[in-house]
C-alpha cells in the first residue's frame, strides 16, 4: 500500500526532531501542515512568507534529506501559503530550492484560480452562488490588532464597521496613515470579521494596484461591463492603497460608478490612503468628495505602551522570552513604524533561536541599528541595480542576462546583497528583479557577498565605493 502525505510527513517529522532543537522544532515544524503528495511532490502548508523564507534559508538541507528519504529520489517540495484559511483556492504556491524548475512568481494567485477565472481571478468556478476568494490574510486579525491611544478610533470604527457593514455613518470608512503602521492589518481584520459574523455575506480585499491592472485588462477584452458587474455585487469592498489611483483616470471612473453603485445599495467600503483624502493629487474632485461623506480614521504612530504590548504579544506568539531590559530598550528605541518593530523582533528571535542564548542589549544595538537606519531611507531594488550597473559600466538589460561572465555575476551578487540590506524587498522579489532569479540564488548571492567582505580586501574597498553611493542617496 502506499503511504499517503500525513504518514510521509510523519516520518519525515520524526527524523526532523531528532536533529533540530526542541525550541526550532516547535516554532518551525509544529505549524506546517501536510496538503498533498502528487506525482512526488510533497506540499506543505505554511503560515507565512516569512516563515517560508526562513524554512529555505536554514532548513533546506534537513528537508532535501528527509524528502529524498521518505518520498524517494525523485521526491520534490511545495509550499502553500494561505491568504484566506475558508477556502483551498486562496494560496500561493512557491516552490523550494530542493524544486528544479521555478513554478508561480511570488504574489501571482496560484494557477487553479487564474485558469478558469471567466470574469474575475478571484472568482471560483464551478460554483453556483457567487463565491469569491476573499484576499483575506487569516493572520491579520483584530485579535492580533493591539489596542492603543494610536489606534483607537480607528480600530473601534473597524469593528463598528464589521459588526455592520453598510449600516453605520461610516461609510466609506477611509483608514490613513504613513506607511507600516497597521493599514493593511486592520483592513484584513474587518474583513475577517465581517465574515466571521456575517457568513453570507460576499466580503473582498483588493489592493488598488490589482484592481487598477485588472480594469486594464479587462478594457483590453472589451470586458469592462462584466468588470463592472462583478464588483457590483461585493457587499463588502475592502481597497487598500488608494493613493495608487492616483494620475489613474481610466480606473478611477470604473471606481467611482463602483462606489456609487455599491453605496446606494447600502454596501459597504473601505478605503486605505497613505495620504490624507484631500492631499491625494491626481484624484479627481468628484471621488474624493464621495471619500468625505463617511469617516476618515487615521493610524498614528505607536505610543511607548503600545510598542511594548506589541513585543510582548510578538513573544508570547512564538512561546519566546526576551529578558525586561531589552523588551524596554526595543520599545523605546523603535518609535515610528511598526514594520520595523516587527522586522528588529523577527530578526532577534531568529538569532535567539539559532544561537540558543539569551538576547541581550547589544544584540538588540546592533539589530536595530541596521534595520531602522536601513529602513529610514528605503531605497527600491531598481535604484540599486541602477548604481551597481553604473559602477560596472553595463546596463541593467545585460546584467539580467543568463550569463556566467565573472562580471556581470558579480555585479549581479552585489545588486542582491545591497537590496537585501537597503530595501523591503523580499528574497523573491530580489530574485525576479535581478535577472529572474529564485530567493535561493538570492541568499546564496548574499553569503558569497559576506564571505568575500570578509577574506578580499580589494573587493571590500571596492564595495565600500558601491555602498557609498547608494547610501548617499
Ligand atoms: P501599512 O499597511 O500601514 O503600511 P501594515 O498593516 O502592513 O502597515 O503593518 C505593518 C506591520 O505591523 C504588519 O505586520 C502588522 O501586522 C503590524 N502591525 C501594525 N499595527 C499593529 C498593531 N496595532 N498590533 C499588532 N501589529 C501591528
Ligand atoms: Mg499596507
Amino acid at each position: 500500500m502506499t503511504k499517503d502525505h500525513v504518514e510521509i510527513w510523519n516520518s519525515c517529522l520524526s527524523v526532523i526532531k531528532d536533529i533540530v532543537t526542541e525550541q526550532g522544532y516547535k516554532t518551525w515544524f509544529e505549524p506546517i501542515v501536510p496538503l498533498s503528495l502528487t506525482d512526488n511532490v510533497l506540499t506543505l502548508q505554511v503560515p507565512s512568507q516569512f516563515f517560508y523564507e526562513y524554512l529555505e534559508a536554514h532548513y533546506i538541507d534537513l528537508l532535501k534529506t528527509v524528502i529524498k528519504r521518505f518520498v524517494g529520489a525523485k521526491g520534490k517540495l511545495e509550499y502553500r501559503i494561505p491568504v484566506d484559511s475558508t477556502n483551498t483556492f486562496g494560496s500561493i504556491t512557491l516552490p523550494s530550492a530542493n524544486r528544479n524548475f521555478p513554478k508561480n512568481p511570488i504574489g501571482q494567485p496560484a494557477p487553479e484560480r487564474l485558469s478558469s477565472g471567466p470574469i474575475n481571478p478571484f472568482v471560483i468556478p464551478g460554483l453556483k452562488k457567487l463565491q469569491i476568494d476573499s484576499q483575506l490574510n487569516e493572520n491579520y486579525t483584530f485579535e492580533n490588532f493591539i489596542e492603543g491611544e494610536c489606534n483607537r478610533l480607528a480600530r473601534t470604527a473597524g469593528m463598528r464597521v464589521a459588526k455592520e457593514p453598510g449600516k453605520t455613518a461610516f461609510n466609506p470608512l477611509v483608514i490613513y496613515s504613513g506607511t507600516g503602521l497597521g493599514k493593511t492589518h486592520l483592513c484584513h481584520a474587518i474583513g475577517l470579521e465581517t465574515k466571521r459574523l456575517h457568513p453570507e455575506k460576499t466580503v473582498l480585499y483588493v489592493q488598488a494596484e490589482q484592481l487598477s491592472t485588472q480594469y486594464v485588462t479587462a478594457n483590453k477584452n472589451n470586458n469592462r461591463p462584466d468588470f463592472i458587474n462583478f464588483y457590483q455585487m461585493i457587499d463588502v469592498l475592502i481597497i487598500d492603497d488608494i493613493q495608487f489611483l492616483a494620475g489613474k483616470a481610466g480606473t478611477q471612473d470604473v471606481f467611482f460608478h463602483i462606489f456609487n453603485h455599491l453605496q446606494q445599495n447600502n454596501k459597504q467600503i473601505v478605503i486605505t490612503s497613505d495620504k490624507f483624502p484631500s492631499d491625494l493629487q491626481g484624484m479627481e474632485d468628484r471621488l474624493l468628495s464621495r471619500f468625505k461623506w463617511g469617516l476618515t480614521a487615521d493610524l498614528q504612530s505607536p505610543d511607548l505602551s503600545t510598542r511594548t504590548s506589541i513585543i510582548r504579544e510578538k513573544l508570547r506568539d512564538n512561546g519566546i522570552t526576551f529578558p525586561e531590559d531589552v523588551v524596554q530598550y526595543i520599545a523605546s528605541n523603535v518609535r515610528n513604524n511598526i514594520r520595523e518593530l516587527e522586522g528588529v523582533m523577527n530578526s532577534l528571535m531568529a538569532q535567539s533561536l539559532l544561537n540558543k542564548k539569551a538576547v541581550t542589549i547589544d544584540m538588540a544595538q546592533q539589530i536595530i541599528d541596521r534595520f531602522v537606519r536601513n529602513t529610514v531611507k528605503e531605497v527600491s531594488v531598481e535604484y540599486i541595480i541602477n548604481i551597481v550597473c553604473e559602477y560596472f559600466k553595463i546596463t541593467p538589460e545585460q546584467m539580467s542576462l543568463n550569463t556566467r561572465k565573472r562580471q556581470v555575476v558579480q555585479a549581479r551578487q552585489i545588486a542582491m546583497y545591497l537590496s537585501k540590506k537597503y530595501s523591503n524587498a523580499s528574497l523573491v522579489s530580489i530574485g525576479q528583479q535581478c535577472g529572474k532569479k529564485d530567493h535561493a540564488t538570492v541568499h546564496h548571492a548574499c553569503k558569497t557577498i559576506a564571505n568575500q567582505l570578509e577574506t578580499d580586501k580589494q573587493f571590500k574597498v571596492m564595495f565600500a565605493d558601491i555602498e557609498k553611493k547608494i547610501a548617499l542617496s
